[in-house]
């Protein structure tokens, strides 16, 4: 292999790996990064040159929640280090299926509000729309983990037929979240096809997508989705960025991409424990989406899904560290931190309750106006 390919294959920390020396175009290339995920021990095992028998523990755990990584992903984390913040959002845990594990694999019954197969209306005014149940990379931390198993059809035009002539019966609904899975795996002529069908409903006036390509696949977003996004504006992307180390020139040059077919990208963090949930890293994570003009938007306290309490940080916690960046931060900085209520009953804010400076609190009070005294 070429010294110059070899020094590249450095600079990505990949040596030693499956892919070592790989080609440019080919790294670059969205369809050889999807088609060379890792997703078996074995491929793991190599990558991580331990012997195959040593990571038998992960056989149940990915039976069970299937493992897929992109070359890409896996190129940024150290993968001999378990606590690694990265390595821990797809590698899997044992815990994840502990057998005395609480929860439900659908704490916010999204199956209980599915007028049609696949779409969650929950909200008057909006809906969600499962298009797919594939993604790059498989979070351990997701909150849908439960579809991954699933062979039903996913993401094929009768089905997404069925959800474009509920929402065009249904006049209340104005903005449809198209997410999954990861709608951006779709084919492209499809996701075309559907995004047009739901802008020629006169009631639809916005459309939102959700997906994390920008952060596991970003090479996906290539200038010729972008052209066919922004076909169907006004088209909101919100994504998943939780930690600072997954804002590369990558993932940048994909929201720019998106930003510049005028498509505002707004980020929905998780917090999770041991990866983002303290205060420096925390702002790290947003002074770095500002600088790249990607909205922070959500903060989530991560759901009660069965199989992720070693995933889940305190909320008192993570109130503390909102308080902290309320005082300290950019207010484009500042992510919303919501709850979604088990059982469905939708997001909550959890917001500090105090914001006076620190020892000026029970000091003042307001009057109805809002004057402080
Ligand atoms: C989160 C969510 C939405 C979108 O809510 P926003 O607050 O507008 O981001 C819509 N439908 C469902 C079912 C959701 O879970
Ligand atoms: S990208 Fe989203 S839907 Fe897919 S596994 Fe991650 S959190 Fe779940």
């Amino acid at each position: 292999m070429a010294a110059t390919s070899e020094g590249k294959a450095e600079g990505r920390r990949c040596n030693g790996r499956p892919w070592d020396g790989i080609a440019d175009e080919l790294w670059s290339d969205w369809r050889w990064q999807f088609r060379n995920r890792i997703r078996s021990l074995k491929k793991l095992s190599a990558v991580l040159e331990r012997p195959v028998a040593s990571l038998a523990a992960w056989s149940p755990v990915i039976r069970a929640y299937p493992f897929a990584v992109t070359p890409y992903y896996l190129s940024l984390l150290d993968p001999a280090d378990p606590v690694d913040p990265l390595r821990r959002q797809c590698f899997p845990d044992p815990r994840e299926i502990d057998p005395a594990a609480a929860g439900s694999e659908d704490p916010l019954d999204e199956e209980g509000a599915m007028p049609v197969p696949g779409l969650v209306h929950r909200y008057p005014d909006r809906c969600l729309v499962i298009a797919t149940g594939v993604c790059a990379l498989y979070c351990r931390h997701c909150n849908r983990k439960r579809m991954w198993r699933r062979k039903e059809p996913g993401g094929t035009r009768e089905r997404l037929q069925t959800m474009v002539d509920y929402i065009a019966r249904t006049p209340q609904l104005r903005e449809v979240i198209v997410s999954g899975g990861d709608p951006l795996l779709l084919s492209e002529r499809l996701l075309d096809w559907f995004l047009g069908a739901l802008r020629a409903i006169p009631h639809v006036e916005v459309l939102r997508i959700g997906s994390r390509a920008p952060v596991t696949l970003p090479m996906r977003v290539t200038p010729g989705l972008c052209a066919m996004l922004q076909r169907h504006r006004p088209l909101w992307l919100n994504t998943q960025f939780n930690h600072p180390r997954e804002l590369t020139p990558e993932a940048a040059a994909a929201c720019e991409r998106l930003l510049m077919a005028g498509i505002p990208v707004s980020n929905q963090s998780v917090l999770l424990k041991g990866i983002n949930d303290d205060y420096e890293t925390m702002r790290a994570l947003l002074y770095g989406l500002e600088r790249i003009s990607v909205r922070p938007y959500y903060l989530f306290q991560c759901d009660p899904v069965r199989g992720t309490d070693h995933f889940r940080a305190e909320i008192w916690n993570g109130m503390g560290i909102m308080e902290r960046l309320w005082r300290n931060l950019s207010g484009l900085c500042l992510p919303r931190y919501v709850l979604d209520c088990p059982g469905g009953r939708g997001k909550i804010p959890l917001q500090p309750i105090s914001l006076l400076p620190e020892g000026e609190a029970g000091k003042h009070s307001f009057d109805k106006t809002g004057r402080m005294d």
